[in-house]
Parts: structure tokens; C-alpha cells; sequence
């Protein structure tokens, strides 16, 4: 899952950017509203974080403008306590959730997953595909209950594949949710991380679809899966 967040406050993007990374999210910032309202526009993110009060281009038309885009993120608007009229204006913007300043990052990352999870059309902060089990509270992979040891891109490339479990996810995709925009991305590593987390999952959820990507079904259901 790939994450934007737009901050000016260099302290509080840093805070925010480091507790998503250590969350299992990949992390684009930026700090000031142009510079966000072009990497949202440009990479395709699955959720974003953004302040309403930014040099260059306010938050509210930031969001505006990506809306007007056709952009369907899920965003989170940081706001001043004291100022209702932005949540508002935020959420008449296109606005999914707010957290107003001071705020806890455990806030933060919950309200990021919940929109993540709603966006995926799932209930739960715990999701799972057969066996294997994900917690996106502690990024946490389990198979039959037995705890299973994923690196962090092997972690989000699962977890990608769990938020859309059922559908087929192409490799591009997979390389633009899981790599940040400064990142050498090469499509024909994730065939690699691929077969490793299967290793390590030690059952069967992926599922090659040839020329196409890939699939997590639940065991059983890849019949014709020519890689497992
Ligand atoms: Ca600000």
C-alpha cells in the first residue's frame, strides 16, 4: 500500500512519514500543495494524508482539484482544532476522514487503515484468504495461527494482494503500489518476491494468471496455476 503525505511542517511530516513506514506502508511526502497536488495526480496512490494549510496551493483546493481530476483516493484531512469551517470545507472538497492537530499518530494509522479496508470493501483490520491471515494493525502474517516472517515489501506486496484478493492485480500495478516514486522499479522483481512469499507462506494463495499478473484465491481455488 502506498501512501502521500502533504505537510509543511517538516517535524510533523517526518513524524508521520516515519510511522507509516514502520507501519509497512511505502511513503511518498511532500511539502507544500503543488508538489502534492502533482504526485497525486501523477502516481497512483491508495490513500493520502493532507494538511489544509499549505504554501503554494491550499489543501482544500489541492482536493478539489484532484476530485475535478477524477481522482478517488481515499484522503485524510489534518486540520487546527479550532477551525470547524475547514473540516467543512474539507469534506465538501471530497474529504474521506479528519484528525484535527495535536494528534496521536496511533490515530493516524488507524483512521489510514479503516479508509484503506473501506476502500477495499473490507470491515476488518484483520484479513484473510484461506489459512494465511494478515493484521494490518501489527502487519502480522500467520498461516493455520503459525506466525510467518516476511520481509517489508514482502509484507506489502501480500498485503496488497489481500486488500484485493479475487481480482488480478498486474505486475505494474503491484510495482507502482509498492515501490516509492524515487525507487528503481522493475516489473520482473516481483516474480521473485512473489515465489519467496509463497516459500514462506508454504500454501498455495497466489495465482500466476499468464501475460495478466496475479490472483489470491483461497487453496483449492487455482486449479491451473502452472507456478505452484
Ligand atoms: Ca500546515
Amino acid at each position: 500500500m502506498r501512501l502521500l503525505v502533504v505537510e509543511d511542517d517538516p517535524d510533523l511530516n517526518r513524524l508521520l512519514t516515519t510511522a507509516l513506514k514502520e507501519g509497512g506502508y511505502v511513503v511518498d511526502s511532500a511539502k507544500d500543495g503543488e508538489e502534492g497536488h502533482f504526485l497525486g495526480e501523477t502516481e497512483p496512490y491508495d490513500a493520502v494524508i493532507l494538511d489544509l494549510g499549505l504554501p503554494e496551493m491550499d489543501g482544500v483546493t489541492v482536493l478539489q482539484k484532484w476530485r475535478k481530476a477524477g481522482k478517488t483516493m481515499p484522503v485524510l484531512i489534518l486540520t487546527a482544532r479550532d477551525r470547524w469551517s475547514d473540516k467543512v470545507a474539507g469534506f465538501d472538497a471530497g474529504a474521506d476522514d479528519y484528525v484535527t492537530k495535536p494528534f496521536y499518530t496511533e490515530e493516524v494509522l488507524a483512521r489510514i487503515r479503516a479508509l484503506l479496508r473501506r476502500a477495499a470493501g473490507h470491515a476488518s483490520s484483520e484479513l484473510e484468504c484461506g489459512p494465511v491471515r494478515i493484521d494490518t494493525r501489527a502487519a502480522k502474517v500467520t498461516v493455520n495461527g503459525a506466525v510467518v516472517k516476511l520481509t517489508s515489501l514482502e509484507y506489502r506486496l501480500l498485503a496488497y494482494l489481500m486488500h484485493h484478493q479475487g481480482k488480478v492485480v498486474s505486475r505494474t500495478e503491484l510495482v507502482e503500489h509498492l515501490y516509492d516514486q524515487d525507487f528503481d522499479r522493475d516489473s520482473n522483481t516481483i516474480e521473485v518476491f512473489v515465489g519467496r512469499i509463497r516459500k514462506k507462506l508454504g500454501v498455495n494463495v497466489i495465482e500466476t494468471m499468464r501475460g495478466l499478473g496475479y490472483r489470491l484465491n483461497p487453496p483449492g481455488e487455482n486449479a491451473g496455476d502452472a507456478d505452484a
